[in-house]
């Protein structure tokens, strides 16, 4: 396979480049450097065998002599190598541009990989193309550090980006603006033309770098990158640069690349920021112990969710739920474990609700849960239901004997969602204490004489 994708992007870079002259696009080395990296199988002898016969075929089959083959695919595997040595002492993170020293580590990378292809380069260019060393170490060096530049993320980042389906309107406008904004300004800069046109579109990629996700940001400065290198050399920015000289040729591969940088360091240091933002957000919202959604989370959730029942004058209903003595299991086992006992706890009411059902736990044993769209009696099942689980099975810490457990729930209803969240937990919470009252292991209902369906 990677003989054949180094054959393959080999005859685009030798089809697509001028008459005579070395490939602007030669997308054959940071594809096969990307696909190394992404899948370490192929890193083998054989892989490393089939993708040098892919580059002497490609150049042979296109008529290319055999010294000229041996030299360029000599350069070709110098380059990929070096850049290949040095990545792979970088974390996984890091090769996939997750961490905010993940551009200056690439860049290291194949900076000394196209460091090696200029030193063929400059070997080659006296022989082939009758010039000078210096000048042979120069071109190959810009030529190669641009190619891996614009490619190389694009493979070491891909994967499968969902379309926002059900964001909002104003969601998915926020969304586009970074897009129009690159779009318009690479049409600027076609059309004012000049020498720092080429700058134009920089803010729009630092936006969408902001705003998208990684993947995302890295092919936009890529499509960006590889259209600027071949407006280059197809001297579409005749307005701009003077590219017959070849310095301001190499000055211009070199900024595009550069200004290409830096999008990708912004979205990889986004990449790390949202990772511990989210992170963070998981540990402020969520109780360790059960997982669950603790006091304040559970306060924000139940408001949003209350308020949208309202809106639409649709039931809901909220249970309070204590285990029964726990204090007892605390005394005979140890603190540690009725913390198990809790943990399994919260595990098994959590699988007597329904995904949209909303859980946290508020106190020490007790935990409360919203139903939305649910009505008195199917509440009560519900409420039934966890009671069950927990007088029909005992409850087995590790290492330990197993524990009858047994709660109480208390519920109240709102059969239009006009009470308040409020209102409804304090009736929840005064049915609980008649359910511990009349005898623990039972459920009440706020409202409903003591007992009413229940066991
Ligand atoms: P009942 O609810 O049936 O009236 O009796 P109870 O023994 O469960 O009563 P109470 O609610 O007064 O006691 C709860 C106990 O839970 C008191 C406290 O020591 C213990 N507790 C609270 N939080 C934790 C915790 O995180 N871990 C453990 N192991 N125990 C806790
Ligand atoms: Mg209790
Ligand atoms: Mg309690």
């Amino acid at each position: 396979m990677l003989g054949l994708v180094v054959f393959g992007t080999c005859l685009f870079g030798i089809y697509t480049r001028p008459v005579d002259f070395l490939a602007t696009v030669w997308p054959a080395n940071a594809v096969m450097l990307g696909l190394l990296l992404r899948m370490p199988a192929t890193a083998s002898r054989y892989g490393w065998g089939a993708a040098t016969a892919g580059f002497i075929a490609a150049d042979l089959l296109t008529g290319s002599p055999l010294g000229k083959t041996l030299i360029l695919t000599g350069a070709n595997l110098a380059s990929i190598g070096g850049a290949f040595v040095v990545l792979r002492m970088f974390p996984r993170e890091a090769i996939r541009l997750q961490t905010p020293e993940s551009v200056p580590q690439l860049v290291s990378a194949i900076g000394f990989g196209a460091c090696m292809a200029g030193l063929v380069g400059s070997v080659a260019n006296p022989i082939l193309f009758s010039g000078t060393a210096l000048g042979g170490w120069t071109f190959w060096f810009v030529t190669e550090f641009a190619n891996f530049v614009a490619i190389l993320p694009v493979i070491l980042t891909a994967r499968v980006i969902p379309f926002p389906r059900g964001a909002s309107a104003k969601r998915l406008a926020y969304l586009a603006m970074p897009m129009i904004a690159l779009v318009l300004t690479c049409f600027a800069s076609f059309q004012i033309g000049g020498p720092g046109a080429v700058a134009f579109p920089v803010p729009a990629l630092l936006w969408a770098a902001i705003v998208y996700p990684r993947f995302v940001t890295v092919l936009l400065t890529s499509v960006f990158s590889f259209w600027s290198l071949i407006a280059l050399s197809a001297n579409l920015f005749d307005k701009m640069v003077d590219v017959s000289a070849e310095g301001a040729l190499i000055s211009m591969r070199l900024g595009v690349s550069l200004i290409t940088l830096a999008p990708l360091m912004l979205a990889s240091a986004m990449a790390k920021q949202k990772d511990l933002i989210a992170q963070l957000s998981h540990l402020a919202r969520h109780d360790p112990l059960s997982n669950l959604l603790n006091r304040r989370a559970f306060g924000e959730e139940v408001l949003r969710l209350a308020r949208s029942c309202a809106r639409q004058a649709q039931p809901y209903s909220v249970l309070m739920l204590d285990i029964d003595h726990f204090k007892s299991i605390n005394d005979r086992f140890g603190h540690a474990t009725g913390d198990q006992v809790i943990s399994i706890a919260a595990a098994r009411i959590s699988a007597c609700l329904r995904g949209n059902d909303i859980i946290g736990r508020v106190g020490g044993e007790e935990f409360a849960i919203l139903l939305p769209k649910c009505r008195r009696e199917q509440a009560l099942e519900v409420a039934e239901r966890i009671r069950s689980a927990f007088s029909q099975a005992p409850v087995k810490p590790e290492r330990q004997v197993a524990i009858p457990v047994t709660v109480s729930v208390g519920l109240a209803s709102s059969e239009d969602g006009s009470a308040t969240i409020e209102a409804l937990l304090e009736e929840a919470d005064r049915a609980l204490y008649r359910a511990k009252h009349l005898g623990r292991n039972r459920a009440e209902i706020h409202g409903h004489a003591p007992g009413w369906k229940s066991v």
